[in-house]
């Protein structure tokens, strides 16, 4: 029976060229989707960089199912469940030191407008109220919920909803020209962390809530930080009294090749945000992790029977997302899967390089298990991106792609012999004149 596709208008995409070029998955199972007519396709960004021990797993829907029998569902305000205990228990102990209260939300952006809230009722809780600005990145993506619109640096994301955004200043992206096909980290750019003192000075370091970054930028294509870059600016927040925020929304769970990116990169956030491959895909869940002195910070500070933070969701820890993330949790730890990203990525990158001749190429860059393969731009922004996303579908390969930005990140279960199949597809692909 043909689909009706009238009634579900998508996310993030052109509908009405969706309509006339449906893209969908019907079926998934390790590394590959199936389309509804039984065609093969490559999950190439595992899923949405969810999917990071790849699809189908059994184990977490035996957990799902299960869980779904004993205790469906549970409200969390002033009531919990045990299960959710246990997983903030499993949590902390993957997190850096220190990151060890968490807060639980069913999506990144929810994660990250928790996260400034958060943020702002620890400094009024410490008696500096007027730290209500935050500071963030251009190029950024914080997700789509106002707190994460108004800190995000892609300027198309934020640019239809002036009005209902809140005080944020942006310092500049790490990427140039110069760092072209670097692998790994670019050994220039510390230096550009001084954005934020030049910020402090001008607008007050008095005023700024916290400085959020993703660690990797990644929906932008993958930008890696220059060496020194996230220790300046630790340094930076530290004398200004500001909170470094790290958004691992893609980054955590093992994608850089440890636990987080903080830990990769050796430096500690006060505030972390994670989501998607928290609970594989599977079910929808995100987190916020603080540092112990700042929640302590928030509840000493109120001394009426009231909540101390005035925040929070009906699906906050669902009993069923947190057996999912316990069960994802398992994997990770069973078979190693950090670690396995950690040993992979020299073959990854090496894939990833390969293409570096290719007439689209204009640029590659690569950590971990994760890589942006920028295209030479077209005469549209973002044409030739989309045009690229496409033809690699149609080939069997799925790859994320941001303007004319690809996001290469396959699961980290993926076999060599994938991950040589995927590279093949990019390679014929991107390996044409003509497109
Ligand atoms: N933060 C970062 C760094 C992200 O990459 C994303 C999504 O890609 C989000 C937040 C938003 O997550 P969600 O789409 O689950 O709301």
């Amino acid at each position: 029976m043909p689909i009706n596709m009238d009634h579900h208008w998508l996310p993030f995409t052109n509908n009405r060229l969706f309509h006339k070029e449906p893209q969908m998955f019907a079926r998934a199972e390790g590394v590959r989707y199936w389309t509804p007519e039984g065609r093969e396709i490559l999950d190439g960004s595992s899923g949405l960089f969810t999917c990071a021990a790849g699809h189908g797993r059994k184990e977490i829907a035996e957990a799902v199912y299960k869980q779904l029998q004993v205790l469906d569902y549970s409200p969390h305000f002033q009531r919990a469940a045990p299960i959710s205990f246990e997983l903030a228990e499993a949590l902390s102990g993957i997190l850096p030191e220190g990151l060890d209260r968490i807060f639980f939300g069913s999506s990144g952006s929810e994660a990250v407008d928790s996260a400034i809230k958060i943020c702002l009722a620890y400094h009024k809780a410490k008696g500096e109220p007027q730290r209500t600005r935050f500071v963030s990145r251009a190029w950024a993506y914080h997700g789509v919920n106002l707190g994460g619109t108004s800190l995000a640096g892609m300027v198309n994301n934020r640019r239809d909803f002036s009005g209902v955004t809140c005080d944020v200043v942006h310092m500049r992206h790490t990427w140039n020209e110069d760092q072209r096909f670097t692998r790994g980290q670019p050994q220039d750019g510390a230096w550009i962390a001084e954005d934020l003192e030049e910020i402090c000075k001008t607008y007050g370091g008095e005023t700024i809530a916290a400085v959020f970054v993703e660690p990797i930028a990644g929906s932008i294509g993958t930008i890696v930080p220059p060496v020194g870059y996230l220790q300046k600016l630790r340094e930076i927040a530290d004398k200004y009294g500001i909170l470094l925020v790290f958004d691992e929304v893609i980054t955590g769970f093992g994608r850089t090749g440890s636990a987080f990116a903080a830990q990769e990169f050796g430096v500690t956030p006060d505030v972390m945000t994670m989501a998607k491959a928290i609970t594989n895909g599977a079910i929808p869940m995100s987190a916020v992790a603080v540092k112990t002195e700042i929640q302590k910070a928030v509840i000493d500070s109120i001394t009426a029977d009231r909540p101390e933070l005035m925040h929070g969701y009906t699906y906050s820890a669902h009993p069923v997302a947190c057996a999912a993330a316990l069960a994802t949790l398992g994997i990770y730890k069973t078979e190693g899967l950090f670690e396995r990203a950690a040993s992979l990525s020299s073959t990854f990158l090496d894939g990833v390089f390969s293409l570096r001749n290719l007439p689209h190429v204009h640029d590659l860059r690569g950590h971990g298990m994760m890589s942006g393969i920028q295209l030479t731009p077209g005469e549209t922004p973002g044409a030739k991106g989309s045009l690229v996303q496409r033809k690699l579908f149609d080939e069997g390969l799925h790859v994320k792609a941001t303007g004319d930005a690809l996001i290469f990140a396959p699961a980290l279960t993926t076999s060599e012999e994938d991950l040589s199949m995927m590279i093949d597809v990019l390679q014929k692909v991107l390996g044409k004149a003509e497109l």
